[in-house]
């Protein structure tokens, strides 16, 4: 479709849907990340939150029942990596689905890149390669703590890491950005925080991030972008290459005011 009809045919719909903006702000209330975008750029959250939420329906699963505040803070929580980029970043896939709590995929699947996601594990999210995004409201609903958690952006940052070759830790990088340094300042924090789980332990709250990271370089993408908008002062201080290549992907710097740059 034509992007100004697009934009035009959801303009119409806005207005139509007339949610008032206190509604958007007491769902986002509860989020700590959303205060850090004031005036122009709490606009932009606002309205990218409400695009992202007439172009992906978000549907409950199981015994799920979702509100529409629910579901702004959802699509907030979306909003938030591809504020500095846009919408179209989340092209080629239509749906989240959410679960109670932690899933258990039906059976032994293997996706397209060869990922084999196991039975009998639960699952906190799932990103299917041009298929939905799968969370959790009770995991959703904990990323409102501050402790660098967060489970839509962990899944969203598979999605546009899967926009170039797969969920490889590669995404798509800008004009002027530098792959070379990107792999290698990727791969030296990589290599820090092996060393790191070795010394201190798996459940050390010294690890300079969550361990989890280290399953594969997709992985490793996902949570470090969670810690990116979630802590991103203790993230910059630690590994200011990597949190700039961020920054330059994200274009927002989030350790200094939130607003893309
Ligand atoms: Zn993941």
């Amino acid at each position: 479709m034509l992007k100004w009809l697009r934009n035009w045919r959801e303009d119409r719909h806005l207005a139509r849907l007339g949610w008032p903006d206190s509604a958007w702000e007491n769902a986002v209330a509860g989020w700590s990340v959303a205060q850090r975008y004031q005036g122009e750029q709490r606009r932009l959250l606002r309205d990218t939150a409400v695009r992202f939420l007439m172009r992906k329906p978000i549907v409950a699963a199981g015994s799920m029942e979702l509100d529409d505040a629910m579901r702004l803070l959802i699509a907030t929580m979306a909003a938030v990596p591809v504020l500095g980029l846009n919408l179209d970043w989340y092209a080629n896939w239509y749906t989240i689905i959410v679960y109670p709590q932690a899933f258990t995929p039906p059976g032994e699947v293997m996706d397209d890149y060869g990922i084999v996601h196991s039975e009998g594990h639960p699952l906190a999210g799932e990103a299917w390669h041009q298929g939905p995004v799968i969370l959790s409201w009770n995991d959703i609903e904990h990323a409102c703590h501050e402790d660098g958690y967060n489970v839509v952006i962990h899944e969203l940052a598979h999605k546009l890491d899967m926009r170039h070759d797969g969920p490889n830790g590669a995404p798509p990088l800008h004009r002027g950005m530098d792959q070379a340094a990107w792999s290698r300042d990727f791969s030296a924090a990589w290599e820090e925080l092996e060393a790191a789980v070795e010394r201190e332990g798996e459940d050390s709250e010294r690890l300079p991030l969550d361990p989890y990271a280290l399953v594969n370089p997709g992985e490793f993408f996902a949570v470090i972008s969670e810690a990116f908008f979630e802590r991103p002062v203790p993230l910059h201080k630690r590994w200011p290459a990597v949190y700039k290549h961020l920054g330059s992907f994200y274009r927002q710097d989030p350790a200094e005011t939130g607003a893309p740059h």
